[in-house]
């Protein structure tokens, strides 16, 4: 009995942390664009009801490709990694929404795209770790970092979808 009661004690700041609202950093890479997947990647975003923000089509200069990637330096990849973000031009998104950090990690999938689920981006749409078409921030905080160092003043937009009640109540 005293277990079952247990189930109603109402925690607010615990429901307080589950709706915080979040961005995101998404990236269709070069392949992805290369490969015509920049508006089935974008769909999937779209369709689960994340909101974008910001969006543009962009040529990588090497010293961003290097601070995007900083944590990685010293990889034995890391340079190969910079020539292929560099190689061609990426989709840069912002995307915001209520725990839209890991929900887009699940979306896009594992890093190695034959170890990705099917349903997932790199699960359907990749099949090598060094080609895997698309970047997601790994935690809130780098998503707002990657936010302001991919977008400048004034390429985020705020804006109210109209389907904004049909998707939360
Ligand atoms: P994720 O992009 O899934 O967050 P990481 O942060 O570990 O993965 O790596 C960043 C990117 O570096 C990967 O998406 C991939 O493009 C590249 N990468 C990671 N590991 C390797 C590897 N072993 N060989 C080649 N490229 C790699």
């Amino acid at each position: 009995r005293r277990k079952s009661a247990k189930r109603h004690i109402f925690l607010p700041h615990l429901v307080a942390s589950m709706e915080q609202v979040e961005e995101t950093y998404i990236m269709v890479k070069p392949d992805g664009v290369q490969r015509g997947l920049v508006g089935e990647i974008i769909s999937r975003f779209e369709k689960k009801g994340f909101k974008l923000i910001g969006l543009k089509l962009f040529q990588c200069p090497q010293d961003l490709a290097e601070e995007h990637y900083i944590d990685l330096k010293a990889k034995s990849f890391y340079p190969k990694l910079i020539d292929y973000i560099t190689s061609g031009p990426v989709v840069c998104m912002a995307w915001e929404g209520i725990g839209v950090v890991a929900s887009a990690r699940k979306l896009i999938g594992s890093t190695n795209p034959l170890q990705a689920e099917p349903g997932t981006i790199r699960g359907d749409l990749a099949v090598q770790t060094g080609r895997n078409v698309v970047h997601g921030s790994d935690s809130p905080e780098n998503g707002k970092r990657e936010i302001a160092l991919w977008f400048g003043e004034g390429e985020i937009c705020e804006w109210t979808p109209a389907q904004a009640p049909w998707l939360r109540e």
